[in-house]
């Protein structure tokens, strides 16, 4: 069958691989050429710092695409800087493609983004063909207006992660891909090399872009059986690690729902729920938008009165810099200023911890995780906040209230994590890490700024409003 179009473009977004990439897919069954570009976004509302982990990611994975597209097609990867409904038609008007291919995005200024962009392709004659590639079910409909999850979170249907095969085996060929049309054709597009800035490297980094997602999966696999034995530990390499290549795109989340569905495991069976819980939290933006302007999930629990003023903020601050004298609490958030990443169960205590002991609207820590975490995903990241705060769709009881003392003991019992970042506990037993107020023996660590038993107390008459 012939192509439909002589041209089209593929504009990369959170999509930043050519394997098993939905919208190259489509783009090279429909299109006899193939461009590929990629859009610095200056209206992006939160606009990171130059110096962000997650900007050098987005560079290293445009620099790896660059050189890849190079090898496979002699030419490479177009980079403009602008915003998107002014760049994307004028390139696509430049290049003179009759079609535009991306992938969704269901995160609220994104949405809004493409709506413009189809608007103003609309204008020049250009189609704009969007397809579901970050998840694994589509987006719409699965969890009813109560917040009843109707996606059980799994099986996952085998025919969804097979599509991963189809589009690694046809995708990428090479032979319709084409570059830069030529230095300066297109005004906006910094054609030749990426349009990055001179101070940045002029190689990715290793263990970013697709080559790094293959290095990490290459190093998890072994694991893979025990991950249902080691997930929730966090002194042990028992997590996975893909946050941030899922976030922008340089692994595709069928490869790994079909790599957990190859083995039969009980290891594997959890991973796959684990990726199936990322797929639930997109559908509850997607299908919930207020969620990401803010809303609780339950209105109701925007009744709560949350601490505020002086003393509130004192506990803020020593939440944010692990200063609140419970060692688990404290380490984690160590760990996430120095490396930009969290344990699973560390987000969950250290959430609890800040709306359930500090009475800390949930809606500030979630800013704190969105500006610190790599990984950070709207989705995602409002999931697990309401969730911990117990706003949210299919969130924990808002009576549960997690005890960061027994939370420590039952996951760090012999502290090894504690210690890498509160090392000065070190010269406490074992036992008394997780409590050193109660050792007796000096050291220099603060002492908690709230009483556990005290603190629930409160919350509980705190979320007295939500009943009824
Ligand atoms: C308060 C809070 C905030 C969070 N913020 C984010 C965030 O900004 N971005 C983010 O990707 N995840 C977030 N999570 C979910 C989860 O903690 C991380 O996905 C996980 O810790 C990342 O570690 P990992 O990449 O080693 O993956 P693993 O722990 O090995 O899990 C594998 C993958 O499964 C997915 N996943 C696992 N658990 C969850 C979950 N509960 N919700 C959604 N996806 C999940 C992720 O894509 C993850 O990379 C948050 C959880 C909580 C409680």
């Amino acid at each position: 069958m012939d192509p439909t179009y002589a041209a089209g473009l593929v504009w990369l977004r959170r999509d930043l691989r050519l394997a098993d990439n939905a919208a190259l897919f489509h783009a090279l069954k429909a299109c006899r050429q193939v461009h590929c570009a990629f859009l610095f976004d200056t209206a992006l509302p939160a606009t990171l710092p130059r110096q962000d982990r997650r900007v050098e990611f987005i560079h290293d994975a445009v620099l790896a695409l660059d050189e890849r597209l190079r090898e496979l097609a002699g030419a490479g990867l177009l980079v403009l800087h602008g915003t998107a409904a002014e760049e994307i038609p004028r390139l696509a008007s430049e290049l003179g493609v009759q079609a535009v291919f991306a992938n969704h995005d269901d995160e609220p200024y994104a949405a809004e983004r493409d709506v413009a962009v189809r608007t103003a392709l609309e204008q020049v004659g250009v189609a704009l063909h969007t397809s579901k590639d970050q998840v694994l079910f589509e987006r719409r409909g699965g969890i009813d207006a109560g917040g009843k999850a109707l996606l059980r979170l799994h099986p996952v249907q085998p025919g969804l992660a097979g599509e991963a095969g189809r589009f690694l085996r046809e995708g990428v060929s090479g032979g319709a891909l084409c570059g830069p049309v030529g230095e300066g054709a297109a005004s906006g597009a910094r054609a030749g090399r990426p349009g990055l800035r001179a101070d940045q490297p002029a190689r990715p980094s290793p263990g970013r872009g697709e080559a790094g997602a293959h290095a990490l999966l290459e190093d998890f696999l072994p694991r893979l059986d025990r991950y249902d034995a080691l997930r929730d530990l966090p002194a042990v390499k028992g997590p996975s690690y893909p946050g941030v290549h899922l976030r922008f795109g340089t692994v595709s989340i069928r490869q790994l729902a079909r790599l957990a569905r190859e083995r039969s495991s009980s290891g594997a069976a959890t991973w796959l729920k684990e990726l199936a819980w990322r797929d639930f939290y997109f559908r509850v933006l997607a299908n919930f938008p207020q969620v990401g302007r803010g809303e609780s999930f339950k209105p109701e629990y925007d009744r709560i009165a949350w601490a505020q003023g002086a003393l509130a903020d004192e506990h803020f601050a020593a939440w944010c810099e692990g200063r609140t004298g419970y060692p688990l609490v404290d380490a984690a958030m160590l760990q996430l200023n120095r490396t930009g990443y969290m344990h699973n169960r560390l987000r969950m205590v250290t959430a609890s911890f800040l709306c359930k002991d500090l009475g800390i609207d949930w809606r500030r820590g979630e800013r704190y995780f969105a500006e610190k975490l790599n990984d950070y995903d709207l989705a995602a990241n409002n999931g697990g906040w309401q969730w911990a705060s117990s706003s949210g769709c299919d969130a924990q009881p808002y009576f549960r209230i997690f005890n960061p003392v027994s939370q420590s003991e039952r996951f760090d019992a012999e502290g090894k994590f504690i210690v890498r970042y509160l090392p000065q506990l070190a010269k406490l037993p074992p036992k008394a890490i997780h409590a050193p107020w109660e050792a007796g023996v000096p050291v220099d660590y603060p002492p908690p700024i709230v009483d556990h038993a005290q603190a629930r107390e409160e919350t509980l008459r705190r979320y007295a409003v939500v009943k009824g």
